[in-house]
């Protein structure tokens, strides 16, 4: 999939005593580097109010924001961190997670609110939230003015917010972003997903549920927690946190990420059968669903694409003289695999189809006999509003043509997807799949202004 255009909004991260917090908090947001590129951001505090906190945030990777001396050096109990991908409001450093207010509020927020009783008149929606709970904040009762704020907000958040009394935590009644808790020795850990929890040695502990809110004293080591009101009919977990979001060695929403994209491929082979020679990925992105296609269909794998790992946002694309070599920056077919071969390509999404355009040119330049592309999850139509940056209606091949024209515009000789109906039987009825069927459960204001399209 050509991420530059589907990316996650945020991944969140919090700890509480533990002496190394600030650098373990480091390590987190390291590991949730794929939910955010843009910026990144850690705020530190002692028990002792009395000292100041610590605060580093900027705009671009984690090990490009961070003064890694600066963190070794200093040892803070407490620390959340965040990292960011801005759509909802702009990319300058003031909306930079986490946002602070007076020193002693630290706010991160993984998700989009677009509706509710927070008004939308300036800044993004996170501020907008985070002003909403600032005004109806007690310390005397944190937990419970938390949830008082949040009842009647629509909409997919995860936060973790610092108080002067402690961290506070928040999942949204739908459940639609992940939030795990963990332990590592006796310090709590709260984070976007497990992968963090593993590169910090942590035990993971159980997923935050949805609903839940959260609080840890700085006084003593306790979680207190409640719950917004819900019934299970909503919850709404996003199935592309399993098809794509995630990295492959979290457990999301209780299913081992890598293990699910493999199965979406064995489901592909089963419903999509091709005859050809050889299987392979769109790396890395296809790998887990190419593997299980393979497995599947009895056909050999083999990898036959190498992906550039080292192009970052800021590279410089090639002049207009070498232009024509941009293709294979990012990916070059291995020439002795593919040649001669009915390949089998597989993806895990299609979104502008850009991409899949270049692979496939490159392929059949080749040698490649014939391309077919095998896409481990239903054709998208339609935008997402909470949380994932999606391209309008009007690019998204998919909404826009037939899957034969899409097979004709990419120039493969087929182009097959994983139908709906399985999607939607191996996850079941608890899962949001409106960016496939345009059923968005969550009442937004952007959701109605779209079907009023
Ligand atoms: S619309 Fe798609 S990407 Fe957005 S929450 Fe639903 S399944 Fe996830």
């Amino acid at each position: 999939m050509n991420k530059k255009h589907l990316d996650h909004k945020c991944g969140v991260f919090g700890i509480m005593h533990h002496p190394q917090s600030l650098h373990l908090t480091y390590l987190g947001v390291f590991a949730l580097q794929h939910r955010g590129q843009e910026a990144a951001g850690i705020y530190g505090c002692y028990s002792d109010l009395a000292q100041d906190p610590f605060l580093m945030r900027g705009i671009g990777l984690v090990h490009d924001v961070f003064d890694k001396q600066v963190l070794a050096q200093t040892e803070l109990n407490h620390a959340v961190g965040h990292v960011r991908y801005s759509t909802s409001g702009s990319k300058q450093s003031q909306s930079v997670h986490p946002l602070i207010h007076e020193k002693r509020f630290a706010f991160c927020h993984n998700g989009n609110i677009p509706k509710g009783d927070v008004t939308r008149s300036h800044g993004t929606d996170s501020e907008m939230l985070f002003t909403k709970i600032l005004e109806g904040y007690d310390p005397a009762h944190p937990l419970a003015s938390l949830k008082e704020s949040l009842i009647g907000v629509e909409g997919a958040y995860c936060l973790i917010i610092m108080t002067p009394e402690g961290l506070c935590y928040a999942r949204d009644p739908w459940g639609i972003r992940p939030l795990v808790l963990g332990y590592v020795e006796e310090a709590p850990v709260v984070c976007s997903e497990t992968c963090a929890l593993d590169l910090i040695g942590a035990t993971f502990t159980r997923e935050v549920e949805p609903g839940e809110v959260g609080f840890i004293p700085f006084k003593e080591n306790r979680l207190e927690v409640d719950y917004l009101p819900k019934s299970s009919a909503m919850s709404q977990k996003c199935v592309f946190e399993l098809i794509y979001f995630s990295r492959p060695d979290s457990t999301v929403f209780g299913h081992g990420v890598y293990e699910t994209r493999k199965e979406l491929g064995r489901l592909l082979a089963k419903s999509q059968p091709v005859e050809a020679d050889l299987v392979m990925a769109v790396p890395d992105s296809g790998v887990p669903a190419s593997l299980g296609y393979a497995e599947t269909s009895g056909i050999s794998w083999d990898v036959g694409l190498i992906r550039n790992h080292y192009i970052h946002r800021t590279f410089i694309e090639p002049t207009h003289g070498v232009r024509h070599l941009g293709v294979k920056i990012k990916h070059n077919p291995i020439r002795d695999v593919v040649a001669g071969k009915r390949l089998v390509l597989v993806d895990d999404s299609l979104v502008r189809s850009t991409t899949s355009l270049k692979i496939i040119k490159l392929l059949k330049q080749c040698g490649a006999k014939e391309v077919t592309l095998a896409v481990s999850s239903p054709p998208m139509m339609w935008p997402c509003f909470y949380g994932v940056d999606t391209p309008n209606r009007d690019e998204l091949i998919a909404a826009q043509m037939s899957v034969e024209k899409i097979r004709e515009r990419i120039n493969a000789d087929r182009l097959v997807y994983l139908p709906l109906e399985d999607l939607q039987e191996y996850f079941g009825e608890k899962y949001c799949y409106a960016c496939f069927n345009g059923k968005y459960k969550v009442a937004t204001e952007e959701v109605t202004s779209l079907l009023e399209e």
